[in-house]
Protein backbone atom coordinates (compact mmCIF):
# COMPACT_ATOMS: atom_id res chain seq x y z
CA UNK A 1 0.00 0.00 0.00
CA UNK A 2 3.01 2.52 0.92
CA UNK A 3 4.28 1.44 -2.23
CA UNK A 4 1.74 2.60 -4.22
CA UNK A 5 0.93 5.58 -2.73
CA UNK A 6 4.24 6.88 -2.86
CA UNK A 7 4.03 5.53 -6.85
CA UNK A 8 1.20 7.57 -7.41
CA UNK A 9 2.19 10.83 -5.22
CA UNK A 10 5.59 10.43 -7.71
CA UNK A 11 3.83 9.89 -10.73
CA UNK A 12 1.10 12.88 -9.97
CA UNK A 13 2.86 15.35 -8.02
CA UNK A 14 6.35 14.89 -8.96
CA UNK A 15 7.04 13.84 -12.40
CA UNK A 16 5.03 16.32 -14.14
CA UNK A 17 7.54 19.12 -13.02
CA UNK A 18 10.63 17.58 -12.15
CA UNK A 19 12.26 18.30 -15.32
CA UNK A 20 11.03 21.72 -14.34
CA UNK A 21 12.35 21.92 -10.70
CA UNK A 22 15.89 20.64 -12.29
CA UNK A 23 15.86 23.67 -14.61
CA UNK A 24 15.37 26.22 -12.32
CA UNK A 25 17.26 25.08 -9.39
CA UNK A 26 13.80 25.14 -7.36
CA UNK A 27 12.80 23.65 -4.22
CA UNK A 28 9.70 22.01 -4.09
CA UNK A 29 7.59 23.71 -1.20
CA UNK A 30 4.51 22.72 -1.62
CA UNK A 31 5.64 18.79 -2.71
CA UNK A 32 7.30 18.72 0.09
CA UNK A 33 4.47 19.70 2.28
CA UNK A 34 1.93 17.26 1.03
CA UNK A 35 4.48 14.72 1.32
CA UNK A 36 4.62 15.33 5.13
CA UNK A 37 1.08 15.30 5.66
CA UNK A 38 1.88 11.91 3.77
CA UNK A 39 4.24 11.04 6.90
CA UNK A 40 6.77 10.46 4.22
CA UNK A 41 8.90 13.02 6.51
CA UNK A 42 9.00 11.50 9.53
CA UNK A 43 8.64 7.73 8.68
CA UNK A 44 10.48 5.53 11.19
CA UNK A 45 9.48 8.41 14.18
CA UNK A 46 7.10 7.06 16.74
CA UNK A 47 3.87 8.48 16.69
CA UNK A 48 4.23 10.33 20.22
CA UNK A 49 6.68 12.55 18.38
CA UNK A 50 3.70 13.06 15.62
CA UNK A 51 6.00 10.46 13.15
CA UNK A 52 4.54 8.24 10.83
CA UNK A 53 5.65 4.88 13.20
CA UNK A 54 7.03 2.78 10.06
CA UNK A 55 10.27 1.26 9.93
CA UNK A 56 13.30 1.69 7.99
CA UNK A 57 12.01 -1.41 5.22
CA UNK A 58 9.33 1.10 4.70
CA UNK A 59 10.92 4.28 4.12
CA UNK A 60 13.80 2.50 1.90
CA UNK A 61 10.23 1.75 -0.13
CA UNK A 62 9.10 5.10 -0.06
CA UNK A 63 12.90 6.76 -0.78
CA UNK A 64 12.88 4.71 -3.85
CA UNK A 65 9.46 5.70 -5.52
CA UNK A 66 9.70 9.15 -4.19
CA UNK A 67 13.40 9.61 -6.02
CA UNK A 68 12.08 7.63 -9.24
CA UNK A 69 9.72 10.53 -10.24
CA UNK A 70 12.39 13.33 -8.63
CA UNK A 71 15.72 12.44 -6.96
CA UNK A 72 16.42 16.00 -6.19
CA UNK A 73 12.68 15.40 -3.56
CA UNK A 74 14.53 12.21 -2.73
CA UNK A 75 17.12 13.80 -1.25
CA UNK A 76 15.13 16.32 0.57
CA UNK A 77 13.58 13.64 2.08
CA UNK A 78 16.15 11.27 3.01
CA UNK A 79 18.13 14.14 4.80
CA UNK A 80 15.02 15.11 6.82
CA UNK A 81 14.47 11.58 7.89
CA UNK A 82 17.93 9.94 8.29
CA UNK A 83 20.23 12.98 9.12
CA UNK A 84 17.97 15.44 10.53
CA UNK A 85 15.74 13.54 12.74
CA UNK A 86 17.38 10.43 12.75
CA UNK A 87 20.22 11.59 15.85
CA UNK A 88 18.06 13.60 17.45
CA UNK A 89 15.30 10.70 17.58
CA UNK A 90 18.62 8.04 18.69
CA UNK A 91 20.22 10.74 20.95
CA UNK A 92 18.14 13.12 21.97
CA UNK A 93 16.50 13.81 25.41
CA UNK A 94 12.73 13.90 26.13
CA UNK A 95 12.32 17.16 26.33
CA UNK A 96 14.42 17.95 22.69
CA UNK A 97 12.93 15.12 21.23
CA UNK A 98 9.34 16.95 21.56
CA UNK A 99 11.09 20.12 20.54
CA UNK A 100 13.30 19.54 17.51
CA UNK A 101 11.53 16.29 15.91
CA UNK A 102 7.49 17.28 16.29
CA UNK A 103 7.52 20.50 14.56
CA UNK A 104 9.57 18.60 11.72
CA UNK A 105 7.36 16.17 10.64
CA UNK A 106 4.54 18.08 9.07
CA UNK A 107 6.68 19.51 5.65
CA UNK A 108 6.32 22.75 7.11
CA UNK A 109 10.34 22.78 8.17
CA UNK A 110 12.92 20.55 7.03
CA UNK A 111 15.97 19.87 8.86
CA UNK A 112 19.56 20.12 7.68
CA UNK A 113 23.04 17.95 8.72
CA UNK A 114 26.40 19.66 9.07
CA UNK A 115 29.20 17.72 9.41
CA UNK A 116 31.86 18.69 6.02
CA UNK A 117 33.60 21.43 6.09
CA UNK A 118 35.76 22.96 3.33
CA UNK A 119 39.39 21.27 4.49
CA UNK A 120 37.64 17.67 5.20
CA UNK A 121 34.55 15.29 4.00
CA UNK A 122 36.27 12.28 4.33
CA UNK A 123 38.10 12.74 7.21
CA UNK A 124 34.92 13.94 9.01
CA UNK A 125 37.26 13.23 12.51
CA UNK A 126 39.32 16.17 11.27
CA UNK A 127 36.74 18.91 11.96
CA UNK A 128 37.90 22.49 12.64
CA UNK A 129 34.75 24.32 13.52
CA UNK A 130 34.74 24.87 17.15
CA UNK A 131 32.57 25.16 20.19
CA UNK A 132 33.32 26.56 23.16
CA UNK A 133 31.49 26.50 26.38
CA UNK A 134 30.54 30.32 27.86
CA UNK A 135 28.24 30.43 30.82
CA UNK A 136 25.03 29.11 29.40
CA UNK A 137 25.69 29.00 25.94
CA UNK A 138 28.27 27.41 23.81
CA UNK A 139 29.19 29.39 21.23
CA UNK A 140 30.25 28.28 17.57
CA UNK A 141 32.58 29.76 15.34
CA UNK A 142 33.77 27.70 11.82
CA UNK A 143 32.42 26.85 8.35
CA UNK A 144 30.57 23.17 7.06
CA UNK A 145 30.07 22.75 3.65
CA UNK A 146 28.22 20.97 0.91
CA UNK A 147 24.66 20.96 3.34
CA UNK A 148 22.10 19.57 1.69
CA UNK A 149 18.48 21.88 2.11
CA UNK A 150 20.82 24.56 3.92
CA UNK A 151 18.83 27.19 2.13
CA UNK A 152 15.33 25.81 2.87
CA UNK A 153 16.02 24.35 6.97
CA UNK A 154 14.38 25.97 9.85
CA UNK A 155 17.46 23.65 12.02
CA UNK A 156 20.89 22.17 11.61
CA UNK A 157 22.44 19.12 13.58
CA UNK A 158 25.94 20.71 13.79
CA UNK A 159 29.27 19.49 14.64
CA UNK A 160 31.97 20.80 16.14
CA UNK A 161 35.11 20.65 18.57
CA UNK A 162 34.50 21.08 21.72
CA UNK A 163 38.19 19.92 22.61
CA UNK A 164 40.89 19.80 19.89
CA UNK A 165 43.28 17.83 22.07
CA UNK A 166 41.24 14.63 22.08
CA UNK A 167 40.88 14.56 17.98
CA UNK A 168 37.80 12.88 16.88
CA UNK A 169 37.19 12.19 20.32
CA UNK A 170 36.78 15.61 20.93
CA UNK A 171 33.73 16.12 18.87
CA UNK A 172 30.29 17.34 19.99
CA UNK A 173 26.96 17.96 17.81
CA UNK A 174 24.62 20.64 18.67
CA UNK A 175 20.85 21.27 17.95
CA UNK A 176 20.83 25.01 16.06
CA UNK A 177 18.03 26.46 15.36
CA UNK A 178 17.85 28.00 11.48
CA UNK A 179 17.34 31.41 11.16
CA UNK A 180 19.95 32.26 13.91
CA UNK A 181 22.14 35.57 15.00
CA UNK A 182 26.11 34.68 13.81
CA UNK A 183 24.66 31.78 11.28
CA UNK A 184 24.95 32.82 7.74
CA UNK A 185 24.35 30.83 4.49
CA UNK A 186 26.91 30.58 1.38
CA UNK A 187 25.88 31.12 -1.99
CA UNK A 188 23.58 27.97 -3.28
CA UNK A 189 26.12 25.60 -5.02
CA UNK A 190 25.43 25.29 -8.84
CA UNK A 191 25.21 21.64 -9.23
CA UNK A 192 25.36 19.05 -11.84
CA UNK A 193 22.07 17.22 -10.57
CA UNK A 194 19.88 16.79 -7.92
CA UNK A 195 19.72 20.47 -8.87
CA UNK A 196 16.01 21.17 -7.06
CA UNK A 197 17.44 20.79 -3.17
CA UNK A 198 19.79 23.32 -2.33
CA UNK A 199 23.15 22.93 -1.21
CA UNK A 200 25.44 25.67 0.63
CA UNK A 201 28.15 26.62 3.56
CA UNK A 202 26.63 27.29 6.87
CA UNK A 203 29.14 29.82 8.37
CA UNK A 204 29.25 30.15 11.73
CA UNK A 205 30.90 33.35 13.44
CA UNK A 206 30.63 33.76 17.47
CA UNK A 207 27.06 31.93 17.14
CA UNK A 208 25.43 31.27 20.22
CA UNK A 209 23.14 28.69 21.05
CA UNK A 210 21.95 27.39 24.96
CA UNK A 211 23.83 25.19 26.92
CA UNK A 212 21.20 22.56 26.48
CA UNK A 213 21.25 22.58 22.38
CA UNK A 214 24.13 19.63 23.24
CA UNK A 215 22.73 16.57 21.42
CA UNK A 216 23.97 13.54 23.94
CA UNK A 217 27.23 13.67 25.54
CA UNK A 218 30.00 16.02 25.14
CA UNK A 219 32.65 14.31 22.96
CA UNK A 220 30.05 11.86 21.21
CA UNK A 221 29.57 13.56 18.15
CA UNK A 222 31.70 12.04 15.92
CA UNK A 223 30.18 8.53 16.83
CA UNK A 224 26.45 10.02 16.99
CA UNK A 225 27.51 11.25 13.20
CA UNK A 226 28.93 7.35 12.21
CA UNK A 227 25.73 6.09 13.34
CA UNK A 228 23.52 8.81 11.51
CA UNK A 229 25.75 8.19 8.64
CA UNK A 230 24.84 3.95 8.45
CA UNK A 231 20.89 4.66 8.89
CA UNK A 232 21.43 7.38 5.85
CA UNK A 233 23.46 5.36 3.81
CA UNK A 234 20.14 3.59 3.99
CA UNK A 235 18.44 6.19 2.24
CA UNK A 236 20.68 7.33 -0.26
CA UNK A 237 21.17 3.49 -1.50
CA UNK A 238 17.22 4.08 -1.91
CA UNK A 239 17.26 7.19 -3.73
CA UNK A 240 20.18 5.62 -6.11
CA UNK A 241 17.36 2.61 -6.60
CA UNK A 242 14.80 4.84 -7.28
CA UNK A 243 17.32 6.69 -9.91
CA UNK A 244 17.99 3.58 -11.48
CA UNK A 245 14.51 2.67 -12.19
CA UNK A 246 13.47 5.26 -13.64
CA UNK A 247 16.36 5.25 -16.03
CA UNK A 248 15.29 1.55 -16.51
CA UNK A 249 11.62 2.26 -17.46
CA UNK A 250 12.39 5.10 -19.63
CA UNK A 251 15.16 3.13 -21.40
CA UNK A 252 12.17 0.25 -21.84
CA UNK A 253 9.42 2.37 -23.25
CA UNK A 254 12.23 4.19 -25.56
CA UNK A 255 13.25 0.57 -27.05
CA UNK A 256 9.51 -0.99 -27.54
CA UNK A 257 8.58 2.26 -29.24
CA UNK A 258 11.81 3.11 -31.02
CA UNK A 259 12.05 1.19 -34.82
CA UNK A 260 15.29 1.00 -36.21
CA UNK A 261 15.69 -1.39 -39.63
CA UNK A 262 12.10 -1.95 -39.83
CA UNK A 263 11.12 -2.99 -36.09
CA UNK A 264 11.61 -1.84 -32.67
CA UNK A 265 14.83 -2.00 -31.28
CA UNK A 266 13.65 -4.01 -27.99
CA UNK A 267 13.99 -7.10 -30.25
CA UNK A 268 17.51 -6.21 -30.99
CA UNK A 269 20.08 -9.06 -28.46
CA UNK A 270 22.38 -6.20 -28.01
CA UNK A 271 19.54 -3.98 -26.56
CA UNK A 272 17.89 -7.18 -24.40
CA UNK A 273 21.31 -7.79 -22.89
CA UNK A 274 21.92 -4.28 -22.13
CA UNK A 275 17.89 -4.30 -20.36
CA UNK A 276 19.19 -7.60 -18.61
CA UNK A 277 22.23 -6.43 -17.37
CA UNK A 278 20.54 -3.25 -16.20
CA UNK A 279 17.56 -4.97 -14.32
CA UNK A 280 19.86 -7.44 -12.63
CA UNK A 281 22.41 -5.05 -11.09
CA UNK A 282 19.46 -2.99 -9.56
CA UNK A 283 17.19 -6.13 -8.35
CA UNK A 284 20.69 -6.81 -6.95
CA UNK A 285 21.31 -3.70 -5.19
CA UNK A 286 17.43 -3.60 -4.61
CA UNK A 287 18.02 -6.78 -2.13
CA UNK A 288 21.09 -5.91 -0.31
CA UNK A 289 19.50 -2.26 0.58
CA UNK A 290 16.37 -4.35 1.80
CA UNK A 291 18.07 -6.77 3.84
CA UNK A 292 20.07 -3.26 5.55
CA UNK A 293 16.80 -1.67 6.28
CA UNK A 294 15.69 -5.10 7.85
CA UNK A 295 18.78 -5.73 10.13
CA UNK A 296 18.64 -1.92 11.40
CA UNK A 297 14.58 -2.57 11.83
CA UNK A 298 15.54 -5.86 13.71
CA UNK A 299 17.76 -4.50 16.00
CA UNK A 300 21.20 -6.32 14.36
CA UNK A 301 24.46 -4.37 13.27
CA UNK A 302 24.27 -3.41 9.91
CA UNK A 303 26.97 -0.81 9.09
CA UNK A 304 28.97 -3.43 6.20
CA UNK A 305 25.46 -4.04 5.04
CA UNK A 306 24.47 -0.11 4.51
CA UNK A 307 27.92 0.10 2.79
CA UNK A 308 27.33 -2.28 0.31
CA UNK A 309 24.32 -1.57 -0.34
CA UNK A 310 25.28 1.99 -0.77
CA UNK A 311 27.75 0.98 -3.16
CA UNK A 312 25.80 -0.99 -5.25
CA UNK A 313 22.99 1.16 -5.24
CA UNK A 314 25.34 4.37 -6.28
CA UNK A 315 27.25 2.01 -8.98
CA UNK A 316 24.35 0.15 -10.11
CA UNK A 317 22.56 4.07 -10.64
CA UNK A 318 25.60 5.52 -12.59
CA UNK A 319 25.80 2.03 -15.06
CA UNK A 320 22.35 1.66 -15.48
CA UNK A 321 21.55 5.72 -16.28
CA UNK A 322 24.62 5.57 -18.33
CA UNK A 323 22.77 2.74 -20.67
CA UNK A 324 19.81 4.15 -20.45
CA UNK A 325 21.07 7.03 -22.62
CA UNK A 326 22.44 4.80 -25.47
CA UNK A 327 19.58 3.04 -25.41
CA UNK A 328 17.85 6.40 -26.58
CA UNK A 329 20.55 7.70 -28.62
CA UNK A 330 20.23 11.02 -29.29
CA UNK A 331 16.91 11.64 -27.28
CA UNK A 332 19.40 10.11 -24.58
CA UNK A 333 21.38 13.42 -24.86
CA UNK A 334 18.40 16.07 -24.72
CA UNK A 335 16.42 17.31 -21.90
CA UNK A 336 12.84 16.47 -23.54
CA UNK A 337 13.46 12.79 -22.26
CA UNK A 338 14.45 12.36 -18.70
CA UNK A 339 17.29 10.20 -19.04
CA UNK A 340 19.94 12.91 -18.88
CA UNK A 341 18.39 14.30 -16.02
CA UNK A 342 18.59 10.77 -14.10
CA UNK A 343 22.65 10.59 -15.45
CA UNK A 344 23.52 13.60 -13.59
CA UNK A 345 21.53 12.86 -10.48
CA UNK A 346 22.74 9.19 -10.26
CA UNK A 347 26.58 10.80 -10.09
CA UNK A 348 26.20 12.28 -6.51
CA UNK A 349 25.01 8.79 -4.84
CA UNK A 350 28.40 8.06 -5.60
CA UNK A 351 30.00 10.82 -3.54
CA UNK A 352 27.45 11.57 -0.56
CA UNK A 353 27.33 9.85 2.76
CA UNK A 354 30.71 8.40 2.12
CA UNK A 355 32.39 8.01 -1.57
CA UNK A 356 32.13 4.54 -2.98
CA UNK A 357 36.29 4.62 -2.25
CA UNK A 358 34.99 5.03 1.86
CA UNK A 359 32.17 2.20 1.38
CA UNK A 360 34.97 -0.08 0.52
CA UNK A 361 36.99 0.63 3.21
CA UNK A 362 34.06 0.86 5.69
CA UNK A 363 33.16 -3.01 4.52
CA UNK A 364 36.64 -4.14 4.65
CA UNK A 365 37.53 -2.53 7.58
CA UNK A 366 33.80 -4.68 8.94
CA UNK A 367 35.12 -7.67 7.53
CA UNK A 368 38.38 -8.55 8.37
CA UNK A 369 37.23 -8.02 11.66
CA UNK A 370 34.23 -10.56 11.32
CA UNK A 371 37.50 -12.65 10.20
CA UNK A 372 39.60 -11.96 12.85
CA UNK A 373 37.15 -12.74 15.30
C1 LIG B 1 25.52 17.78 -3.48
C2 LIG B 1 26.20 17.45 -2.19
C3 LIG B 1 25.45 17.39 -1.03
C4 LIG B 1 26.08 17.11 0.19
N1 LIG B 1 25.34 17.13 1.36
C5 LIG B 1 25.98 17.08 2.55
C6 LIG B 1 25.27 17.30 3.78
O1 LIG B 1 24.04 17.50 3.81
N2 LIG B 1 25.96 17.32 4.94
C7 LIG B 1 27.31 17.10 4.98
O2 LIG B 1 27.88 17.11 6.09
N3 LIG B 1 28.01 16.86 3.84
C8 LIG B 1 27.38 16.86 2.63
N4 LIG B 1 28.09 16.67 1.46
C9 LIG B 1 29.53 16.44 1.52
C10 LIG B 1 29.92 15.04 1.11
O3 LIG B 1 29.55 14.11 2.10
C11 LIG B 1 31.42 15.04 0.80
O4 LIG B 1 31.60 15.76 -0.40
C12 LIG B 1 31.99 13.65 0.68
O5 LIG B 1 31.98 13.00 1.93
C13 LIG B 1 33.42 13.66 0.14
O6 LIG B 1 34.20 14.58 0.82
P1 LIG B 1 35.09 15.64 -0.01
O7 LIG B 1 34.21 16.29 -1.01
O8 LIG B 1 35.78 16.52 0.98
O9 LIG B 1 36.13 14.76 -0.76
P2 LIG B 1 37.55 14.27 -0.19
O10 LIG B 1 37.38 13.70 1.15
O11 LIG B 1 38.51 15.38 -0.36
O12 LIG B 1 37.87 13.11 -1.22
C14 LIG B 1 38.40 13.35 -2.52
C15 LIG B 1 38.69 12.00 -3.17
O13 LIG B 1 39.65 11.28 -2.36
C16 LIG B 1 39.12 10.03 -1.98
N5 LIG B 1 39.56 9.67 -0.64
C17 LIG B 1 39.57 10.44 0.48
N6 LIG B 1 40.00 9.75 1.53
C18 LIG B 1 40.26 8.49 1.09
C19 LIG B 1 40.76 7.33 1.70
N7 LIG B 1 41.06 7.27 2.99
N8 LIG B 1 40.93 6.22 0.92
C20 LIG B 1 40.64 6.25 -0.40
N9 LIG B 1 40.17 7.33 -1.03
C21 LIG B 1 39.98 8.45 -0.30
C22 LIG B 1 37.58 10.20 -2.02
O14 LIG B 1 36.93 8.97 -2.15
C23 LIG B 1 37.45 11.10 -3.24
O15 LIG B 1 37.50 10.31 -4.41
C24 LIG B 1 27.46 16.88 0.22
C25 LIG B 1 28.21 16.92 -0.96
C26 LIG B 1 27.60 17.22 -2.15
C27 LIG B 1 28.45 17.32 -3.40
Amino acid sequence: MLCQTCRDFAEKELVPIAAQLDKEHRFPAEQVKKMGALGLLAMDVPEEYEGAGLDYLAYSIAVEEISRGCASTGVIMSVNNSLYLGPILKFGSEEQKHQWIAPFTSGDKIGCFALSEPGNGSDAGAASTVARLDGNEWVLNGTKAWITNAWDASAVVVFATTDKSQKHKGISAFLVPMPTPGLSLGKKEDKLGIRASSTANLIFEDCRIPKANLLGQQGMGFKIAMQTLDSGRIGIASQALGIAQGALDCAVDYAEKRLAFGSPISKLQAIQFKLADMALALEGARLLTWRAAMLKDNGKPYTKEAAMAKLAASEAATAISHQAIQILGGMGYVTEMPAERHYRDARITEIYEGTSEIQRLVIAGQLLKEYRG
